[in-house]
Protein backbone atom coordinates (compact mmCIF):
# COMPACT_ATOMS: atom_id res chain seq x y z
CA UNK A 1 0.00 0.00 0.00
CA UNK A 2 0.96 3.55 -1.11
CA UNK A 3 0.59 7.07 0.65
CA UNK A 4 -0.18 9.97 -2.01
CA UNK A 5 1.41 13.14 -1.60
CA UNK A 6 0.59 15.99 -3.31
CA UNK A 7 1.72 19.48 -3.38
CA UNK A 8 0.02 22.03 -5.78
CA UNK A 9 1.65 25.32 -7.70
CA UNK A 10 -1.25 27.75 -8.23
CA UNK A 11 -1.47 31.05 -11.03
CA UNK A 12 -3.73 33.38 -9.44
CA UNK A 13 -4.56 36.22 -12.03
CA UNK A 14 -3.69 39.70 -10.36
CA UNK A 15 -6.49 42.71 -10.96
CA UNK A 16 -4.47 45.69 -10.83
CA UNK A 17 -5.58 48.32 -13.40
CA UNK A 18 -2.55 47.62 -15.22
CA UNK A 19 0.22 45.01 -16.79
CA UNK A 20 3.20 44.28 -14.25
CA UNK A 21 5.27 45.98 -16.24
CA UNK A 22 4.17 48.44 -18.80
CA UNK A 23 1.61 50.46 -18.59
CA UNK A 24 -1.04 48.01 -20.65
CA UNK A 25 -4.30 47.55 -19.60
CA UNK A 26 -4.42 44.11 -17.50
CA UNK A 27 -8.01 42.99 -18.80
CA UNK A 28 -9.48 40.11 -16.64
CA UNK A 29 -11.42 39.12 -19.57
CA UNK A 30 -10.37 37.86 -22.98
CA UNK A 31 -12.65 36.20 -24.94
CA UNK A 32 -14.65 39.36 -26.50
CA UNK A 33 -11.50 41.26 -26.52
CA UNK A 34 -9.89 42.01 -30.05
CA UNK A 35 -6.79 40.35 -30.11
CA UNK A 36 -3.66 42.32 -30.01
CA UNK A 37 -5.39 45.72 -28.89
CA UNK A 38 -3.66 45.86 -25.21
CA UNK A 39 0.06 45.52 -26.61
CA UNK A 40 2.71 48.07 -26.61
CA UNK A 41 6.89 47.47 -27.67
CA UNK A 42 7.84 46.29 -23.97
CA UNK A 43 5.12 43.96 -23.72
CA UNK A 44 5.71 42.68 -27.30
CA UNK A 45 9.48 41.90 -26.02
CA UNK A 46 11.40 44.68 -28.17
CA UNK A 47 15.08 44.73 -27.72
CA UNK A 48 15.12 48.46 -26.49
CA UNK A 49 11.81 48.39 -24.78
CA UNK A 50 13.10 47.98 -21.04
CA UNK A 51 10.55 46.55 -18.21
CA UNK A 52 9.40 49.21 -15.37
CA UNK A 53 7.80 47.63 -12.47
CA UNK A 54 4.54 49.37 -11.72
CA UNK A 55 3.12 49.45 -8.10
CA UNK A 56 -0.12 48.49 -7.91
CA UNK A 57 0.33 44.96 -8.94
CA UNK A 58 3.17 44.76 -6.60
CA UNK A 59 1.00 45.53 -3.56
CA UNK A 60 -1.84 43.38 -4.48
CA UNK A 61 0.42 40.96 -4.41
CA UNK A 62 1.56 41.94 -1.13
CA UNK A 63 -2.12 41.58 0.23
CA UNK A 64 -2.28 38.42 -1.08
CA UNK A 65 0.91 37.35 0.86
CA UNK A 66 -0.13 38.57 3.93
CA UNK A 67 -3.29 36.80 3.20
CA UNK A 68 -1.84 34.09 3.17
CA UNK A 69 0.77 34.88 6.52
CA UNK A 70 3.76 35.02 4.43
CA UNK A 71 6.91 36.69 5.07
CA UNK A 72 7.47 39.27 2.96
CA UNK A 73 10.94 40.33 2.54
CA UNK A 74 11.87 43.76 1.72
CA UNK A 75 14.70 43.55 -0.59
CA UNK A 76 14.39 40.60 -3.09
CA UNK A 77 14.94 39.79 -7.26
CA UNK A 78 13.07 38.99 -10.12
CA UNK A 79 14.96 36.52 -12.41
CA UNK A 80 14.62 35.21 -15.79
CA UNK A 81 13.13 31.90 -16.99
CA UNK A 82 14.11 31.10 -19.84
CA UNK A 83 11.93 28.89 -22.77
CA UNK A 84 10.23 29.02 -25.49
CA UNK A 85 6.82 29.12 -26.45
CA UNK A 86 5.41 30.61 -29.65
CA UNK A 87 2.92 32.94 -26.95
CA UNK A 88 6.06 34.51 -24.86
CA UNK A 89 7.60 36.81 -27.36
CA UNK A 90 11.06 37.28 -24.98
CA UNK A 91 11.56 33.94 -25.25
CA UNK A 92 11.78 33.93 -21.56
CA UNK A 93 9.55 35.05 -18.67
CA UNK A 94 10.31 37.30 -15.71
CA UNK A 95 9.85 35.61 -12.46
CA UNK A 96 11.47 34.69 -8.74
CA UNK A 97 13.65 32.00 -8.18
CA UNK A 98 16.50 32.91 -6.31
CA UNK A 99 14.92 35.67 -4.18
CA UNK A 100 11.26 36.06 -4.14
CA UNK A 101 9.35 38.07 -2.36
CA UNK A 102 7.99 36.36 -0.01
CA UNK A 103 8.12 33.51 1.54
CA UNK A 104 7.05 30.55 4.48
CA UNK A 105 3.35 31.52 4.71
CA UNK A 106 0.71 29.05 6.06
CA UNK A 107 -2.72 29.11 5.73
CA UNK A 108 -5.81 27.39 7.87
CA UNK A 109 -9.00 26.33 6.27
CA UNK A 110 -12.20 24.07 6.68
CA UNK A 111 -12.33 20.96 4.71
CA UNK A 112 -15.82 20.47 5.67
CA UNK A 113 -19.55 21.34 4.62
CA UNK A 114 -20.34 21.82 8.44
CA UNK A 115 -17.36 23.94 8.97
CA UNK A 116 -16.08 21.81 12.25
CA UNK A 117 -12.74 20.55 10.45
CA UNK A 118 -9.56 22.52 10.19
CA UNK A 119 -6.17 21.87 7.92
CA UNK A 120 -3.23 24.40 7.90
CA UNK A 121 -0.81 24.00 4.66
CA UNK A 122 2.19 25.71 4.78
CA UNK A 123 3.42 27.87 1.67
CA UNK A 124 6.91 27.25 0.68
CA UNK A 125 6.70 30.52 -1.45
CA UNK A 126 4.34 32.72 -3.36
CA UNK A 127 6.36 34.47 -5.92
CA UNK A 128 4.97 37.60 -8.33
CA UNK A 129 6.05 36.66 -12.31
CA UNK A 130 4.10 37.45 -15.72
CA UNK A 131 1.58 35.43 -18.04
CA UNK A 132 2.41 34.51 -21.42
CA UNK A 133 0.10 35.54 -24.05
CA UNK A 134 -2.17 33.17 -26.01
CA UNK A 135 -2.05 30.65 -29.07
CA UNK A 136 -5.35 30.44 -30.91
CA UNK A 137 -5.59 27.16 -32.79
CA UNK A 138 -8.36 27.35 -35.69
CA UNK A 139 -8.96 26.01 -39.11
CA UNK A 140 -5.58 24.78 -38.98
CA UNK A 141 -3.79 27.68 -37.88
CA UNK A 142 -2.04 29.22 -35.20
CA UNK A 143 -2.31 33.13 -34.52
CA UNK A 144 -1.10 34.79 -31.39
CA UNK A 145 -2.71 37.21 -29.27
CA UNK A 146 -0.90 39.41 -26.58
CA UNK A 147 -3.14 40.90 -24.40
CA UNK A 148 -2.66 38.82 -21.66
CA UNK A 149 1.50 39.15 -22.01
CA UNK A 150 3.00 40.54 -19.21
CA UNK A 151 0.07 40.43 -17.48
CA UNK A 152 0.34 40.49 -13.90
CA UNK A 153 0.21 36.40 -11.49
CA UNK A 154 0.98 35.54 -8.36
CA UNK A 155 2.27 32.12 -8.37
CA UNK A 156 1.74 30.33 -4.54
CA UNK A 157 3.64 26.80 -4.38
CA UNK A 158 2.31 24.56 -0.84
CA UNK A 159 4.51 22.32 0.83
CA UNK A 160 3.98 18.39 0.04
CA UNK A 161 1.15 17.77 2.85
CA UNK A 162 -1.99 16.97 0.66
CA UNK A 163 -2.95 13.52 0.74
CA UNK A 164 -6.63 13.75 -0.86
CA UNK A 165 -8.67 14.88 -3.36
CA UNK A 166 -10.90 16.51 -0.80
CA UNK A 167 -8.06 18.64 0.91
CA UNK A 168 -6.97 19.85 -2.59
CA UNK A 169 -10.60 21.20 -3.35
CA UNK A 170 -11.41 23.05 0.09
CA UNK A 171 -7.72 24.47 -0.30
CA UNK A 172 -8.23 26.28 -3.27
CA UNK A 173 -12.12 27.54 -2.55
CA UNK A 174 -10.18 28.96 0.19
CA UNK A 175 -7.84 30.94 -1.56
CA UNK A 176 -9.81 31.67 -4.57
CA UNK A 177 -12.07 33.87 -1.08
CA UNK A 178 -8.98 35.22 -0.01
CA UNK A 179 -8.46 36.64 -3.39
CA UNK A 180 -11.81 37.99 -3.28
CA UNK A 181 -12.48 39.21 -0.26
CA UNK A 182 -9.16 41.17 -0.13
CA UNK A 183 -9.98 42.20 -3.70
CA UNK A 184 -6.77 41.18 -5.40
CA UNK A 185 -8.52 39.21 -7.91
CA UNK A 186 -11.67 36.91 -8.95
CA UNK A 187 -9.86 33.38 -9.16
CA UNK A 188 -12.44 32.65 -11.40
CA UNK A 189 -11.34 29.69 -12.85
CA UNK A 190 -13.49 29.51 -15.90
CA UNK A 191 -12.04 32.87 -17.49
CA UNK A 192 -8.32 31.59 -16.39
CA UNK A 193 -7.98 33.59 -13.46
CA UNK A 194 -6.93 30.81 -11.50
CA UNK A 195 -4.81 27.84 -13.08
CA UNK A 196 -3.67 24.68 -11.06
CA UNK A 197 -0.28 22.34 -11.32
CA UNK A 198 -1.09 19.78 -9.36
CA UNK A 199 2.08 17.65 -7.87
CA UNK A 200 1.54 13.77 -7.07
CA UNK A 201 4.34 11.37 -5.42
CA UNK A 202 3.57 8.16 -3.76
CA UNK A 203 5.92 6.71 -1.10
CA UNK A 204 5.46 3.05 1.45
CA UNK A 205 3.41 3.39 3.72
CA UNK A 206 6.75 2.71 5.55
CA UNK A 207 9.25 5.11 4.14
CA UNK A 208 9.88 8.98 4.28
CA UNK A 209 11.25 9.08 0.59
CA UNK A 210 8.82 9.55 -1.90
CA UNK A 211 9.44 8.23 -5.58
CA UNK A 212 9.75 9.91 -8.47
CA UNK A 213 6.40 12.80 -8.58
CA UNK A 214 4.47 13.83 -11.78
CA UNK A 215 3.38 17.19 -12.59
CA UNK A 216 -0.09 17.56 -14.33
CA UNK A 217 -0.40 20.84 -15.90
CA UNK A 218 -2.72 23.96 -16.11
CA UNK A 219 -5.85 23.04 -14.97
CA UNK A 220 -8.53 25.34 -14.33
CA UNK A 221 -11.89 23.28 -13.05
CA UNK A 222 -12.00 21.78 -9.69
CA UNK A 223 -13.75 18.99 -11.20
CA UNK A 224 -10.75 18.41 -13.90
CA UNK A 225 -8.18 18.96 -10.86
CA UNK A 226 -10.29 16.34 -8.86
CA UNK A 227 -10.42 13.80 -11.85
CA UNK A 228 -7.11 14.20 -13.06
CA UNK A 229 -5.87 13.28 -9.31
CA UNK A 230 -7.90 10.44 -9.37
CA UNK A 231 -6.83 9.22 -12.32
CA UNK A 232 -2.91 9.83 -11.58
CA UNK A 233 -2.68 8.02 -8.66
CA UNK A 234 -4.47 5.15 -9.56
CA UNK A 235 -1.98 5.31 -12.69
CA UNK A 236 1.29 5.41 -10.32
CA UNK A 237 -0.17 2.45 -8.20
CA UNK A 238 -0.53 -0.18 -10.78
CA UNK A 239 3.05 1.15 -12.33
CA UNK A 240 4.09 0.41 -8.55
CA UNK A 241 2.19 -2.79 -7.96
CA UNK A 242 3.60 -3.88 -11.19
CA UNK A 243 7.17 -3.03 -10.25
CA UNK A 244 7.62 -0.50 -12.75
CA UNK A 245 9.24 2.76 -11.65
CA UNK A 246 7.60 6.13 -11.71
CA UNK A 247 9.12 8.57 -14.81
CA UNK A 248 9.24 12.06 -13.67
CA UNK A 249 7.83 13.91 -16.11
CA UNK A 250 5.12 16.64 -16.79
CA UNK A 251 1.88 15.48 -18.36
CA UNK A 252 -1.29 17.39 -19.42
CA UNK A 253 -5.05 16.73 -18.51
CA UNK A 254 -7.62 16.23 -21.50
CA UNK A 255 -11.08 16.38 -19.59
CA UNK A 256 -12.65 15.13 -22.76
CA UNK A 257 -10.62 12.14 -22.61
CA UNK A 258 -10.40 11.22 -19.06
CA UNK A 259 -6.83 10.72 -19.00
CA UNK A 260 -3.48 12.97 -18.98
CA UNK A 261 -0.68 12.45 -21.40
CA UNK A 262 3.13 12.90 -21.22
CA UNK A 263 4.23 16.74 -22.11
CA UNK A 264 7.98 16.32 -21.36
CA UNK A 265 10.24 14.23 -19.31
CA UNK A 266 13.04 15.23 -16.33
CA UNK A 267 12.31 18.51 -16.22
CA UNK A 268 14.24 20.43 -13.54
CA UNK A 269 15.29 24.45 -12.65
CA UNK A 270 18.32 23.75 -14.38
CA UNK A 271 16.58 23.47 -17.53
CA UNK A 272 15.48 26.36 -17.46
CA UNK A 273 18.69 28.55 -17.36
CA UNK A 274 17.51 31.13 -14.32
CA UNK A 275 19.68 34.03 -13.88
CA UNK A 276 18.95 37.92 -12.49
CA UNK A 277 16.94 39.48 -14.79
CA UNK A 278 19.42 42.07 -16.24
CA UNK A 279 16.87 44.22 -16.92
CA UNK A 280 15.51 44.86 -13.34
CA UNK A 281 16.68 46.35 -10.59
CA UNK A 282 16.01 44.82 -7.22
CA UNK A 283 12.75 45.08 -5.88
CA UNK A 284 12.84 47.24 -2.68
CA UNK A 285 9.33 47.36 -0.74
CA UNK A 286 9.71 50.18 2.30
CA UNK A 287 8.50 49.45 5.87
CA UNK A 288 6.18 52.12 5.82
CA UNK A 289 4.45 50.28 2.49
CA UNK A 290 4.57 47.37 4.16
CA UNK A 291 2.63 48.67 7.13
CA UNK A 292 0.32 50.94 5.33
CA UNK A 293 -0.92 48.10 3.18
CA UNK A 294 -1.36 45.93 6.49
CA UNK A 295 -3.29 48.35 7.77
CA UNK A 296 -5.96 48.20 4.94
CA UNK A 297 -6.17 44.29 5.17
CA UNK A 298 -9.50 42.57 5.45
CA UNK A 299 -10.73 39.80 7.48
CA UNK A 300 -9.74 36.93 5.09
CA UNK A 301 -12.47 33.50 4.42
CA UNK A 302 -11.46 31.25 7.73
CA UNK A 303 -11.68 34.40 10.10
CA UNK A 304 -15.28 34.98 8.84
CA UNK A 305 -16.41 31.74 9.30
CA UNK A 306 -15.24 31.71 12.74
CA UNK A 307 -16.84 34.55 13.47
CA UNK A 308 -20.44 33.86 12.00
CA UNK A 309 -20.18 30.39 13.47
CA UNK A 310 -18.91 30.84 17.06
CA UNK A 311 -19.80 34.48 18.13
CA UNK A 312 -22.92 34.56 15.63
CA UNK A 313 -23.94 30.71 15.86
CA UNK A 314 -25.06 30.82 12.22
CA UNK A 315 -25.88 27.40 11.00
CA UNK A 316 -23.68 26.28 7.78
CA UNK A 317 -26.73 27.36 5.37
CA UNK A 318 -26.30 31.30 6.84
CA UNK A 319 -22.61 30.95 6.52
CA UNK A 320 -22.21 29.50 2.97
CA UNK A 321 -24.40 32.16 1.73
CA UNK A 322 -22.43 34.96 2.86
CA UNK A 323 -19.20 33.75 2.53
CA UNK A 324 -20.04 31.88 -1.13
CA UNK A 325 -20.36 36.07 -2.57
CA UNK A 326 -18.18 38.84 -1.58
CA UNK A 327 -21.07 41.10 -3.13
CA UNK A 328 -23.48 39.12 -0.44
CA UNK A 329 -21.14 39.40 2.46
CA UNK A 330 -20.68 42.95 1.88
CA UNK A 331 -24.27 43.69 2.01
CA UNK A 332 -23.93 42.04 5.49
CA UNK A 333 -21.62 43.52 6.91
CA UNK A 334 -22.68 46.71 6.09
CA UNK A 335 -26.04 45.85 7.31
CA UNK A 336 -24.07 44.44 10.33
CA UNK A 337 -22.24 48.14 11.12
CA UNK A 338 -25.87 50.06 10.64
CA UNK A 339 -27.70 47.74 12.78
CA UNK A 340 -27.52 44.69 15.32
CA UNK A 341 -27.87 42.11 15.48
CA UNK A 342 -26.52 39.98 12.90
CA UNK A 343 -28.79 37.22 12.77
CA UNK A 344 -31.61 39.91 11.96
CA UNK A 345 -29.25 41.41 8.90
CA UNK A 346 -28.71 37.75 8.37
CA UNK A 347 -32.28 36.58 8.14
CA UNK A 348 -33.58 39.21 5.73
CA UNK A 349 -30.70 39.08 3.42
CA UNK A 350 -30.21 35.18 3.60
CA UNK A 351 -34.04 34.12 2.91
CA UNK A 352 -33.80 36.41 -0.88
CA UNK A 353 -30.65 34.33 -1.58
CA UNK A 354 -31.64 30.57 -0.98
CA UNK A 355 -35.35 31.49 -2.50
CA UNK A 356 -33.07 32.62 -5.48
CA UNK A 357 -30.14 29.58 -5.17
CA UNK A 358 -32.97 26.99 -5.13
CA UNK A 359 -34.57 28.52 -8.34
CA UNK A 360 -30.63 28.00 -10.14
CA UNK A 361 -27.11 28.74 -8.97
CA UNK A 362 -26.90 32.76 -8.93
CA UNK A 363 -25.35 34.98 -6.74
CA UNK A 364 -26.23 38.98 -5.68
CA UNK A 365 -25.53 40.49 -9.35
CA UNK A 366 -28.92 38.28 -9.95
CA UNK A 367 -30.64 39.52 -7.36
CA UNK A 368 -32.37 42.69 -8.61
CA UNK A 369 -31.71 44.79 -5.70
CA UNK A 370 -28.84 46.77 -4.97
CA UNK A 371 -26.56 46.80 -1.80
CA UNK A 372 -28.18 50.12 -0.91
CA UNK A 373 -31.32 48.92 -1.28
CA UNK A 374 -30.77 46.39 0.83
CA UNK A 375 -29.59 48.82 3.56
CA UNK A 376 -32.49 51.38 3.05
CA UNK A 377 -34.18 48.32 3.47
CA UNK A 378 -32.93 47.55 7.10
CA UNK A 379 -32.89 51.03 8.48
CA UNK A 380 -36.50 51.54 7.20
CA UNK A 381 -37.01 47.90 10.02
CA UNK A 382 -34.58 49.38 12.56
CA UNK A 383 -36.78 52.65 12.72
CA UNK A 384 -39.81 51.08 13.08
CA UNK A 385 -41.20 52.12 9.78
CA UNK A 386 -41.68 48.80 8.67
CA UNK A 387 -43.47 46.16 10.87
CA UNK A 388 -41.79 42.48 10.70
CA UNK A 389 -45.05 41.07 8.46
CA UNK A 390 -44.55 43.66 6.14
CA UNK A 391 -40.88 43.44 5.59
CA UNK A 392 -41.56 39.94 3.58
CA UNK A 393 -43.36 42.15 1.28
CA UNK A 394 -41.02 44.68 0.68
CA UNK A 395 -38.27 41.78 0.10
CA UNK A 396 -40.53 40.16 -2.34
CA UNK A 397 -40.81 43.28 -4.43
CA UNK A 398 -37.19 44.05 -4.01
CA UNK A 399 -36.60 40.58 -5.40
CA UNK A 400 -38.61 40.60 -7.86
CA UNK A 401 -38.30 43.81 -9.34
CA UNK A 402 -35.76 45.86 -8.22
CA UNK A 403 -38.06 48.08 -6.69
CA UNK A 404 -37.10 50.53 -3.97
CA UNK A 405 -38.41 49.89 -0.61
CA UNK A 406 -39.76 53.03 0.33
CA UNK A 407 -41.92 52.67 -3.35
CA UNK A 408 -42.76 49.35 -2.58
CA UNK A 409 -44.32 50.91 0.79
CA UNK A 410 -46.17 53.62 -1.00
CA UNK A 411 -47.36 51.50 -3.48
CA UNK A 412 -48.71 48.60 -1.25
CA UNK A 413 -49.69 51.03 1.29
CA UNK A 414 -47.81 49.56 4.04
CA UNK A 415 -47.22 52.76 6.56
CA UNK A 416 -47.75 52.76 9.47
CA UNK A 417 -52.06 52.14 10.34
CA UNK A 418 -53.32 55.17 12.45
CA UNK A 419 -56.49 55.20 14.95
CA UNK A 420 -59.24 56.37 12.25
CA UNK A 421 -57.78 53.93 9.52
CA UNK A 422 -58.57 50.97 11.34
CA UNK A 423 -61.93 52.68 12.49
CA UNK A 424 -62.93 52.81 8.69
CA UNK A 425 -61.51 49.11 8.09
CA UNK A 426 -63.72 48.57 11.27
CA UNK A 427 -66.61 50.27 10.05
CA UNK A 428 -66.05 48.20 6.31
CA UNK A 429 -66.40 45.21 8.15
CA UNK A 430 -69.13 45.62 10.46
CA UNK A 431 -71.29 46.86 7.17
CA UNK A 432 -70.28 43.83 5.06
CA UNK A 433 -70.96 41.51 8.18
CA UNK A 434 -73.28 43.22 10.77
CA UNK A 435 -74.16 39.42 12.38
CA UNK A 436 -70.40 39.94 13.60
CA UNK A 437 -70.89 42.82 15.23
CA UNK A 438 -74.35 42.03 16.86
CA UNK A 439 -72.80 38.94 18.47
CA UNK A 440 -69.96 40.53 20.08
CA UNK A 441 -72.38 43.40 21.19
CA UNK A 442 -74.38 40.22 22.72
CA UNK A 443 -71.17 39.67 25.00
CA UNK A 444 -70.42 36.23 22.63
CA UNK A 445 -66.47 37.74 21.85
CA UNK A 446 -65.34 34.34 20.06
CA UNK A 447 -65.61 36.71 16.86
CA UNK A 448 -63.50 38.97 18.24
CA UNK A 449 -60.01 37.70 16.88
CA UNK A 450 -61.33 36.92 13.49
CA UNK A 451 -62.14 40.61 13.49
CA UNK A 452 -58.60 41.60 14.72
CA UNK A 453 -57.42 39.38 12.16
CA UNK A 454 -59.37 40.66 8.79
CA UNK A 455 -58.49 44.53 10.14
CA UNK A 456 -55.16 43.07 10.13
CA UNK A 457 -55.27 41.72 6.49
CA UNK A 458 -56.82 44.66 4.72
CA UNK A 459 -53.54 46.44 6.30
CA UNK A 460 -51.39 44.46 5.08
CA UNK A 461 -50.27 43.72 8.63
CA UNK A 462 -49.39 47.33 9.59
CA UNK A 463 -52.15 47.57 11.90
CA UNK A 464 -50.73 46.65 15.91
CA UNK A 465 -53.53 44.23 17.03
CA UNK A 466 -53.50 45.76 20.32
CA UNK A 467 -54.95 49.00 18.81
CA UNK A 468 -57.50 47.35 16.95
CA UNK A 469 -58.72 45.16 19.74
CA UNK A 470 -59.02 48.28 21.80
CA UNK A 471 -61.31 50.08 18.97
CA UNK A 472 -63.23 47.06 18.78
CA UNK A 473 -64.15 46.91 22.65
CA UNK A 474 -64.78 50.98 21.86
CA UNK A 475 -67.08 50.30 19.27
CA UNK A 476 -69.26 47.57 21.52
CA UNK A 477 -69.07 49.61 24.85
ZN1 LIG B 1 2.38 46.66 -22.76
Amino acid sequence: MFDTVIWLEIHIKLNSPNKLFCRCKNEQEFDDLTPNTHVCPTCMGQPWALPVLNQEPLEKAIQLWLALNCTVQLISQFDRKSYFYPDLPMGYQITQFSKPTNIDGSVTFFIDKEFSEERTVWIVDAHIETDTGKSIHSAGAVTLDYNRAWTPLVEIVTHPEFSTTQEVIWFLKHLQRVARFQDVGDGDMDKGQMRVDVNISLKPQWSEILWNRTETKNMSSFSAISRAIEYEVERQTEILNNGGVIDQQTRWWDDVAGSSFVMRSKEDAMDYRYFPEPDMPLVSISEQQLSKISQTMKPGPYERIKTYKDAYKFNKEYINALINDVDVNQAFEYGVAQWNPPAEVAKRLVWPIQRRLNEQQVWFDALAFTQKQFLDFLLLIKDGKLANAQAKIVMSEMIAHGTNPEQVIEEKWLKPVDEDQVKNRLDQIFKEKPDLLEDLKSGNMKPMWFVVGQVMKLSWWAADPGMVNGLIRKIIG
